[in-house]
């Protein structure tokens, strides 16, 4: 099985033509609601692909709360770990401008109450944990020194990018980031296999349309993307990590997990939004 460590957001969208400065007020489009959160988003493209998987993560007593809780239940992922919190449900604040940017406010709210002593005798039957950095930063740690305790393959998002411990970085399997996160770790220059240097046992580094790249002990393995029209690459990291996640608890090694996660994060790309654009087996005609 799949545990999944991370937030549940609810995404507002608004395309604006400009984004209004201090003491500014601006006119936009109507708004566009929908379920996100990278843990939330995670745990349902590991479900659409048909993993056994649950996500361990917390929402408010709220409508938006119960939006998550249905999309992640449609997906198949199993809710039983994601607590109610008195906090209201985090809210993701996001303009679009004409030329396709995002600007993104994060309002965490039930997702600053997930706790480390959360994350105790959660992983029966779990062979790969993913967690993602959305939720405070004691409790990925926590979440990660248990997993490793338990035997549990540690897959790591470092999204959004944060500094993690030595001893952290070193009990992780599988690091996941894409090009700026890892300019971020290891400065400029593109050198990949510093990752390694960091602690993990095994990177990857995902490449936006040019796929991915697996860094591991033995070498580098380039990863290419099948070609296709994008349209909102909103949570494609996620599908890709959901996809990755799923593989590796089938048995799969890292490449070959790797090789369908590009396959389904393209697809995510040829569609509006973050959870709805994610594909099934069957999408993939597999
Ligand atoms: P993030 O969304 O976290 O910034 P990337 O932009 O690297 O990460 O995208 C993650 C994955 O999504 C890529 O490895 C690739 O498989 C897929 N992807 C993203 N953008 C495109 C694109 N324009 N065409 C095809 N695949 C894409």
């Amino acid at each position: 099985d799949v545990l999944v460590v991370g937030s549940a957001n609810a995404d507002l969208v608004v395309a604006v033509d400009r984004r209004p400065g201090g003491g500014e007020t601006v006119l936009g489009g109507d708004t566009v609601l929908s379920p996100g959160g990278k843990g939330a988003n995670t745990a349902v493209a590991a479900g659409r692909l048909g993993a056994d998987v649950a996500l361990l993560g917390a929402v408010g007593d709220d409508p938006y709360g119960r939006l998550l809780l249905d999309s992640l239940r449609a997906a198949g992922v199993d809710t039983g770990l994601v607590r109610t919190s008195d906090r209201p449900t985090g809210i993701a604040y996001i303009t679009v401008t004409p030329d396709g940017e995002n600007a993104i406010l994060v309002s965490p709210g039930a997702n600053s109450s997930l706790e480390p002593a959360d994350v105790e005798a959660v992983f029966d039957g779990v062979e790969v944990m993913v967690v993602s950095l959305e939720v405070p930063l004691p409790t990925v740690e926590h979440a990660v020194a248990r997993a490793a305790e338990n035997g549990v393959k540690v897959l790591l998002n470092l999204s959004p990018a944060a500094k993690l411990s030595p001893e952290t970085l070193g009990r992780i399997d599988v690091l996941l980031v894409n090009e700026h996160e890892a300019a971020w770790l290891t400065g400029p220059g593109a050198d990949f296999r510093k990752l390694l240097d960091l602690g993990p046992r095994a990177a990857v580094v995902t490449l936006g349309a040019a796929g991915a790249v697996v860094v591991e002990a033995g070498g580098s393995t380039e990863v290419a993307s099948p070609k296709v029209d994008a349209v909102d690459t909103t949570g494609a990291g996620d599908a890709f990590a959901g996809a990755l996640a799923a593989s590796l608890a089938d048995g799969a090694d890292l490449v070959t997990a790797a090789k369908r996660a590009v396959r389904v994060a393209a697809f995510s790309v040829t569609r509006p939004g973050a959870q709805p654009s994610y594909p099934t087996a069957a999408d993939l005609g597999e």
